[in-house]
């Protein structure tokens, strides 16, 4: 168990968060952890103000270069079961500047993340929910990503039950490590570029990318090589770190 010093004792709630992740990474997770929910393969965003939700992916896939019939292909292959889409979301803006331009407003993103959502949920034939209420503050609290590497798992971090920090969520889709590392990259650029702490992460407190679960072998690596290369930009404010389950 790690010791509490003096020095390390939190005085802000952004510091006290880098304290219990740098605490939850040296122990592996039980894999009968009450943090670890299985089961239902709800899909909703990465943003860490919409935590239920078992598969995850920003914008519920709205920013997949590759198009929509990808990424409901992507979706059946991972079973999902519901499909959601919330209010303010920043993928949503993504493709909202892409389609409207620049000057795209927060209901035009809003309109075109619920089309998207519903046009994926009718074609999955399952059903759509939208989410108003956002666990979070006007601005990106997160301090991590959290990356689900339990392949054909639909597993949720129940944050809340137990001591963990605040975190995007992103389910690797095992055929395409670049999405799963576009949408990590996206995830950090958000936290270090528009959220709440922007300029308290540093080279001492960075913003971690946690690969959760997951086998060793070459999807992993090819995995942490996309990683490398999608957050080489975001310089030395971020790390990669894996917490294991055991
Ligand atoms: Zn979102």
């Amino acid at each position: 168990m790690p010791v509490e010093t003096q020095e390390s004792e939190p005085t802000t709630l952004f510091s006290e968060q880098q304290f219990i992740l740098q605490q939850r990474l040296q122990e592996p997770l039980s894999r009968d952890a009450e943090v670890i929910k299985r089961g239902r393969r709800k899909l909703t965003c990465m943003d860490e103000g919409t935590p239920d939700g078992e598969v995850r992916i920003a914008g519920a896939g709205i920013t997949d270069p590759k198009g929509f019939d990808h990424a409901v292909e992507m979706m059946r292959e991972a079973g999902v079961d519901m499909v959601t889409s919330h209010d303010d979301c920043g993928a949503c803006m993504e493709a909202a500047k892409q389609k409207f331009g620049d000057g795209a407003t927060k209901e035009q993103a809003d309109e075109l993340g619920k089309q998207w959502a519903k046009d994926m949920a009718a074609a999955l034939d399952v059903p759509y929910e939208h989410i108003e209420n956002l666990d979070r503050g006007e601005e990106h609290e997160a301090v991590c990503v959290y990356i689900n590497m339990e392949e054909g798992e639909g597993l949720r971090f129940d944050l809340d039950k137990t001591h963990f920090p605040k975190g995007f969520t992103v389910t690797d889709l095992p055929n395409d490590p670049s999405l799963t590392a576009e949408q990590a990259a996206f995830a950090a650029r958000l936290a270090l570029e528009r959220g709440a702490y922007k300029d308290q992460f540093s080279e001492d407190a960075k913003f971690s990318v946690v690969l959760v679960g997951g086998k060793e072998g070459e999807h992993r690596h090819a995995v942490i090589e996309a990683l490398r290369h999608a957050l080489k930009d975001l310089g030395p404010r971020v790390q990669i770190e894996s917490m294991r389950i055991e």
